[in-house]
């Protein structure tokens, strides 16, 4: 009988270090997102036609956050409004689109009303 309680106990500590071990990685080892690739992301249509000439929205995404291609490169957000939002976070800095994400608890669409509102 002993045994057996033994052994649930060493299992609960081993269990127990893993998991610390485990949360400590997770949080030592986390890879942040750019903030302005998740905004500007979000401000396209989503459609991933490949129209830009990139594979899908988050490649251009990530081109134009580069400074690879204009606001206005991508074809169908071209009458929704999309060069116009794309060039309002443009204008904004690091430390500005880091406390919208703040302000806005990270809701991006929370944020990108703010943003069309500027
Ligand atoms: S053209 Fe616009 S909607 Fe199509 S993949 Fe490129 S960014 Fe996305």
């Amino acid at each position: 009988m002993t045994t057996i309680i033994n052994s649930i106990i060493l299992l609960g500590i081993l269990g127990f270090l893993s998991g610390s071990f485990l949360a400590f990685a997770a949080k030592k080892f986390e890879v942040k997102e750019d903030v302005r690739k998740i905004i500007v992301e979000a401000s396209l249509p989503g459609v991933n036609c490949g129209a830009c000439g990139y594979p899908g929205c988050s490649a251009f995404a990530k081109a134009f956050i580069k400074g690879e291609v204009k606001n206005d490169g991508c074809l169908p957000g071209k009458r929704q409004g999309v060069p116009e939002r794309l060039q309002k976070i443009s204008n904004l800095t690091d430390e500005q689109l880091n406390e919208l994400f703040e302000k806005n608890e990270n809701e991006v669409e929370k944020i990108k009303s703010e943003i069309e509102s500027m």
